[in-house]
């Protein structure tokens, strides 16, 4: 891929090479895109894959993966977002275009660690798995042909000789359906999954794998090729982040937002200091109860802590004087005096409030930024509790926010298998009697304005709330434990990004 400043090479192609170059809905991703695209380009496909991909990922919690719900939930999103999704429409190039090439995109921001690595290949899987299984089966050998997955298949004469072998170890498999469909013969260690679940006919060294189950050897191949393709672009990596225009976007991508800001906007100016303590109890996230707690327990917060819960604040609408105010009265209780907090903490909360230096009106931060960035260390209190905090601190939370055991199984569930902002929202919905998934949580911010919205009666309540976490007893320094519902999307703007290492240099003491 290039990435030119102004001139942009357009790609114009004839009706047989639009349809060459994807022949399919679906993609094996052999073949890196080599066409030109702009910057603004590159960024949009960016977010879309970003924005498709975590609808995976959150789909595939949600639901039964496979699931009659879970097919049409997922093929509406996709249609939504305009990505490939059916083989049989007549002029799906540009859809398939965009995939191919947002798919690389993410590669290159994706590859840069090991965590990141594992979600994109997860996503990609199950993504892979949903347009494999809407493949019509008059196509599924022109795609294997097409992706250079040469399977053999058996002969007629081994098909009837294994006929009832294979039928007893693929469940469930009529004999109409064994008579019509194709039997793949391939080495055992390419089908360890279907060995594993007992579903394959084992012989000599080879599988035996009917039509059906061909799914399970593609995606292992799939993940082994994507997940080779990823280390060696790790390795190309410095050569890419030398070119200055890139690095920027694509270390924010790999920990990117694609929701709304939560900039206060309309609610500057609503909310009192005094009404802060009740408000943490009700509505805010837990990762900002943290902070606050500790606040107001310590009277300080190191720069982490107050970069996330001062821009969480003005967020919820405290006005800069607010802010100064609330900083003042806790830091001079510690063991800053006037002076000092003039001098210093003054300073960078004007600057957060875009009234120092480049004057950027700074928003605060999204989950995906807390889980994944500056993770706390010994002494800090920011980060996300249900990413950064001991398991055995986090059940002792949730058992003092009076949830009951099931649902702090069920939290305990989600943060073992890193789905840590459904933990939260799991959270959200225990302490507000709600129905499950009433939003898709991305953003504390978010948090906060739907409890607000649930508690003022704008949105229907079950019963009455329940008291949400009241403040816990002392605890030591949090320990670290090892990871949108607007259609607004915040931008990748490479230049905000440079101006947030700023600020972070302006709140470190
Ligand atoms: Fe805060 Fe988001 Fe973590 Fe919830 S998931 S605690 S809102 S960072």
């Amino acid at each position: 891929m290039q990435f030119p400043g102004t001139k942009r090479k357009k790609l114009s192609l004839a009706g047989d090479q639009r349809s060459a170059s994807y022949p399919h809905s679906l993609q094996f991703y052999l073949q890196p895109p080599s066409e030109n695209i702009s910057l603004s380009e590159f960024e949009t496909l960016a977010i879309e894959r970003l924005k498709l991909l975590k609808t995976v990922e959150n789909l595939g919690v949600s639901y039964l993966k496979g699931s009659e719900q879970y097919q049409n939930k997922l093929e509406s999103e996709i249609r939504k977002l305009k990505f490939s999704y059916r083989e049989s429409l007549d002029d799906e190039f540009e859809a398939r275009r965009r995939d191919h090439i947002s798919h690389f995109i993410l590669r290159l921001a994706y590859c840069q660690s090991e965590d990141l690595r594992r979600w994109l290949i997860q996503q990609e899987m199950d993504l892979f798995r949903f347009r494999f299984s809407i493949l019509p089966p008059d196509k599924v050998q022109d795609f294997l042909k097409d992706s250079h997955l040469r399977f053999e298949t058996i002969s007629k004469e081994e098909k009837e000789l294994h006929f009832q072998d294979i039928l007893d170890s693929s469940v469930p498999l009529s004999g109409n359906k064994y008579e019509l469909d194709a039997v793949y013969k391939v080495p055992f260690s390419d089908a360890l999954d279907l060995f594993r679940g007992r579903k394959v006919y084992l012989e000599r060294g080879f599988a035996f794998v009917p039509h059906q189950d061909i799914v399970s050897i593609i995606l292992n191949d799939f993940r082994a090729k994507l997940s080779k393709a990823l280390a060696l672009t790790a390795r190309s990596l410095p050569s890419v982040q030398s070119d200055e225009r890139l690095q920027p976007l694509l270390d924010h991508l790999s920990h990117s937002y694609v929701g709304q800001d939560y900039n206060a906007q309309g609610n500057v100016g609503k909310i009192s200091l005094d009404q802060l303590d009740s408000l943490a109890m009700k509505s805010f996230p837990l990762c900002m109860r943290q902070l606050h707690k500790a606040l107001r327990e310590h009277h300080h917060l190191r720069h982490g802590g107050r970069m996330q819960y001062g821009l969480f604040l003005k967020g919820i609408g405290l006005t800069l004087e607010q802010a100064l105010q609330f900083w003042k009265l806790e830091f001079i209780k510690g063991k800053v005096d006037t002076d000092k907090f003039d001098k210093g903490y003054a300073y960078n909360i004007r600057h957060s409030y875009g009234k120092e230096g480049k004057r950027t009106d700074y928003t605060p931060f999204s989950c995906m930024k807390i889980i994944l960035t500056n993770p706390p260390s010994q002494g800090d209190y920011h980060g996300c509790p249900f990413r950064h905090s001991d398991p055995e601190l986090l059940k002792q939370r949730l058992q003092s926010s009076k949830i009951s055991q099931t649902g702090i199984n069920q939290i305990l569930d989600y943060v073992k298998g890193t789905h840590y902002q459904l933990a939260c929202q799991k959270f959200f919905d225990l302490t507000h009697n709600v129905e499950d998934g009433m939003f898709s949580l991305n953003h504390p911010n978010q948090y906060f304005l739907e409890s607000q919205k649930l508690l003022s009666g704008g949105r229907e309540v079950r019963k009455e709330p329940s008291q949400p976490e009241v403040p816990q007893a002392r605890q030591s320094a949090q320990k670290t434990a090892n990871s949108a519902s607007s259609s607004l999307p915040a931008s990748l703007d490479s230049t905000l990004e440079m101006d947030m290492e700023g600020l972070e240099g302006y709140f470190s003491e």
